[in-house]
């Protein structure tokens, strides 16, 4: 029998909201600007984790309710919203998302939305995905949003011609490598989203109300005609139970493309560590009929390497690791190869999924670790101290507990915002694998020498 709490309150949840996760995957495509349906509050928090991550200007426009809309329905404030985004930015596409407050009073944003473009035929295109926080994390918005970009806009031109990538909450250099793979690869491909560009770009000399870079609507359009479509993940928007109230939680991109165009949907696990990234690669061959670049069997190789020369530091050590669900599983089966040995695994998400994708990766030979679904970071903290692990491994929110402990934090995922460059940070591919494992290595030589009596600078 789970244990019961000492308190009832959610009081530092490990997990962020989930319209954020929406506004980052709109991040991500061209000439969008998002558009968060609720009050003014939720917009504010959303830009200051954003810009506080990717120390870009991240503009995120608001409908701003009122007490006078969350009585009587927010109708009229996202009428105005978009009139007055149109007016300000003159975008190519609006892309709401709605909060906690918004579905709470049950308010039909798609409604509003086709009313608006029925009055206003010239009106940009509308995409709405339903994020209220209750039901989801940012990692449930993400995928729910990228759903319902598809949603939107695919439609069926022509056919195969060439292949759909969907990938996790990736870091901006994480989508940067993707494309690279691709071109290497010498395959047309469509990424969903792409902020690799708007939320890490260069120095302006002018203000860009929308940066450049992103998805174009022209290339969402197409993913109705793709020869596959690949998705990074095994848990994506699980949140809610079975369906949420419109009855899609559960579909993700590529499988509404599947179900509604018949393009197949591959699902691979985010290409963290040798095996999952020798899978990608495998399955990229095997749907490109072009055989894996020397580039990547060299960086293989130099992978391989970096695990025979650091091993020793870091074999049989304990680690937690906490963060969106479809992270932790990735860096679950990284550490697992690199003989570090997981302690506890928490995540803020509740898609009762968790437990069961950790099982698999034992095999039924190894121990399973602590798992905490819909974790608060009080629990992580009361469970790390009795457990002692030797290194933590997650986002910023951490900080805290492992300053606590004594112990190093390795900084990954979203947000980082005690550090600079979380958007720079690579995870994917047998590059992005052995950052990781060095930042591993190098935290636990760094903690030994700091504690070492003897100032020591060979080993
Ligand atoms: S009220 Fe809900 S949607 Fe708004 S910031 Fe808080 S959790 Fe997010």
């Amino acid at each position: 029998m789970k244990e019961e709490k000492e308190y009832i309150a959610t009081r530092n949840a490990c997990k962020l909201c989930n319209p954020l996760g929406a506004c980052l995957a709109y991040k991500g495509i061209k000439g969008c600007v998002p558009l968060i349906h609720g009050s003014q509050g939720c917009s504010t928090y959303i830009r200051r984790y954003m810009i506080s991550h990717f120390r870009e200007p991240v503009d995120i426009a608001s409908s701003n309710f009122t007490e006078e809309s969350t009585i009587f329905g927010g109708r009229q404030n996202c009428h105005q919203a978009v009139g007055n985004i149109i007016k300000q930015y003159n975008p190519e596409i609006i892309a709401a998302a709605t909060t906690c407050l918004s579905e709470t009073i049950g308010d039909d944003i798609e409604k509003y939305l086709k009313e608006y473009k029925a009055e206003f035929p010239d009106a940009p295109d509308f995409i709405y995905a339903n994020t209220p926080s209750y039901q989801g994390t940012h990692a449930d918005g993400f995928h729910e949003a990228v759903a319902a970009t598809v949603r939107s806009l695919a439609k069926r031109t022509k056919k195969n011609t060439h292949i759909n990538l969907f990938p996790g909450m990736y870091s901006p250099a994480d989508l940067r490598y993707l494309k690279r793979v691709m071109d290497n690869y010498k395959t047309n491909y469509v990424l969903l989203p792409d902020y690799s560009e708007t939320l890490d770009g260069s120095s302006w000399s002018e203000y860009k109300k929308i940066p450049d870079g992103g998805t174009s609507k022209e290339a969402i359009i197409t993913t109705a005609d793709a020869q596959a479509s690949i998705e990074f993940g095994a848990i994506f928007n699980k949140a809610g139970g079975s369906t949420n109230k419109n009855g899609r939680s559960k579909e993700t991109a590529a499988s509404y493309l599947e179900t509604t165009f018949g393009v197949p949907a591959l699902r691979l696990p985010w290409p963290v560590g040798v095996e999952a990234t020798d899978l990608f690669f495998k399955t990229l061959s095997e749907v490109t009929g072009v055989e894996k670049p020397d580039e990547y069997v060299k960086e293989r190789g130099r992978l391989i390497d970096a695990y025979a020369d650091g091993h020793k530091y870091v074999f049989g050590k304990k680690a937690v690791i906490y963060g969106e669900e479809d992270l932790v599983l990735s860096i679950y089966r990284f550490l697992n190869e690199i003989g570090v040995d997981t302690i506890l695994i928490a995540s803020g998400g509740k898609s009762g999924a968790l437990a069961s994708e950790i099982e698999k990766l034992t095999m039924g030979e190894m121990k399973m670790p602590e798992i905490i679904d819909n974790a608060d970071f009080e629990e992580i903290a009361a469970r790390s101290r009795e457990l002692k692990p030797d290194i933590m491994i997650g986002h910023s929110k951490g900080y805290y507990i492992a300053r606590e402990l004594n112990i190093p934090l390795v900084r990954i995922g979203f947000p980082i915002h005690d550090r600079l460059g979380g958007q720079r940070l690579l995870h994917i591919g047998y590059e992005g694998t052995n950052d990781l494992f060095e930042k591993i290595v190098n935290a636990f030589i760094e903690k030994n020498q700091e504690s070492s009596e003897v100032g020591y600078k060979y080993m």
